[in-house]
């Protein structure tokens, strides 16, 4: 779809920290980084968020987190992890492609900072995150 910002990211026109890629989804670290790991995944076919997401679609992503949860807290050692899916505006959804967040937790009370961060990010950092992470889906 023109203009999301996600549909660059799967196409490639915008760069990503990937931590997993199949024919149909796609994880990525979000720039944000809430927690460190703090990870986005979404349906590659652009759909607005599960309140118009089909089936189909759902049965996709959502059979992906699993796998990813793991590995996710494997490669950072956390201890807990919280999934967690905006929809719409008042649910707090900024970008209108549907994704889920999967944020590592590491103690009660860690930084859990669900923010836009205006600072640029550490990409170098990202990348390198991002490799541990998939090394471990792919275990
Ligand atoms: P929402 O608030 O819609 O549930 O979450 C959107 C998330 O997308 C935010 O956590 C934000 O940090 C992240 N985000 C926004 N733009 C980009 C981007 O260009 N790249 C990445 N990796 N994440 C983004
Ligand atoms: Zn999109």
């Amino acid at each position: 779809m023109e203009n999301c910002i996600f549909c660059k990211i799967v196409s490639g026109d915008i760069p990503s920290s990937k931590v997993y890629e199949d024919d149909d989804v796609l994880a990525f670290l979000d720039i944000s980084q809430a927690t460190n790991g703090h990870t986005l995944v979404i349906p590659k076919k652009h759909v607005r968020n599960v309140l118009e997401m089909d089936e189909a679609t759902a049965e996709t992503v959502f059979s992906r987190v699993p796998k990813l949860a793991r590995a996710i807290k494997k490669a950072t050692g956390a201890q807990g992890l919280n999934i967690i899916n905006n929809n719409e505006e008042a649910a707090g959804q900024t970008v209108f492609h549907a994704h889920i967040h999967l944020l590592p937790r590491y103690q009660e009370g860690d930084e859990f900072n669900f923010q836009f961060v205006q600072h640029e990010p550490d990409f170098a950092k990202l990348a390198e995150l991002a490799t541990t992470i998939q090394k471990e889906v792919n275990e």
